[in-house]
């Protein structure tokens, strides 16, 4: 069934965070390097060989899959115990994280219009909330919803942080479009609720084809194109 755009007002956008507004490249490839380092000094691989092994890995099973450090200690023959420290490690990278081209111009230009921010981002919260400090972006959104802090079960595709977001946000789903990368997890919750949804054609996902539900209303190459899209709506 071919879902009919409703053209209200746009008053919200929610974005997703990683592949979205930044490349999530950078900040795997400096945080497994640390893994890497660490990981080193305690067992027989070189540091360069475990990196690689974790690109190898991450490419192989994407960022859906929730056990690759667990994996990855289990096939290095070291203690299972040493994940809290490297949860720790990849959690707490320093890198030097920027905004993907045209991503603070949108933003300001969305600010400027009087629409009002969401960002709102699965995965480890203390991942989430370094990235988000590196990048410096607080001050763009009325409301950052990190969705593990909810409970997994309401992750994204669950409609509830959308739910949540749109309250915080003073905005009915109709007035709201939501902005991801990754139509395994970023559409279907936020159509069901009503919630109009753009899909960014960038990062693991980019070539992942799912069925119709899971798949956004448009898609879109570039942050020109999805200014051009809440102007046509505005
Ligand atoms: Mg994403």
């Amino acid at each position: 069934m071919k879902r009919v755009l409703i053209l209200v007002r746009v008053r919200a956008v929610i974005f997703d965070l990683d592949n979205v507004l930044y490349d999530e490249q950078e900040y795997i490839k400096a945080a497994y390097r640390n893994v890497a380092i660490f990981l080193s000094e305690r067992c027989c691989f070189r540091e360069e060989q475990i990196y690689q092994k974790l690109l190898d890995d991450f490419q192989k099973k994407t960022s859906l899959y929730p056990h690759l450090f667990d994996d990855l200690l289990t096939d290095l023959g070291l203690d299972k115990q040493l994940i809290s420290d490297v949860l720790k490690i990849f959690s707490n990278a320093t890198v030097n994280l920027e905004l993907y081209p045209g991503a603070e111009n949108l933003l300001n230009e969305l600010k400027q219009q009087k629409i009002r921010l969401g960002l709102v981002t699965n995965g480890n919260v203390e991942t989430q909330r370094n990235k988000v400090r590196l990048l410096g972006i607080e001050k763009y959104f009325d409301t950052i919803l990190y969705a593990r802090e909810l409970g997994r079960e309401n992750e994204k595709p669950d409609p509830e942080v959308y739910r949540i977001a749109l309250q915080a946000l003073k905005a009915n789903p109709e007035e709201a479009i939501c902005v991801g990368d990754n139509p395994h997890t970023d559409f279907i919750g936020a159509k069901k609720i009503g919630i109009r949804t753009v899909r960014l054609l960038r990062g693991e996902f980019k070539n992942v084809r799912l069925s119709a539900e899971y798949e956004a209303d448009l898609e879109v190459r570039n942050f020109g194109e999805l200014s051009k899209i809440i102007a046509k709506n505005n």
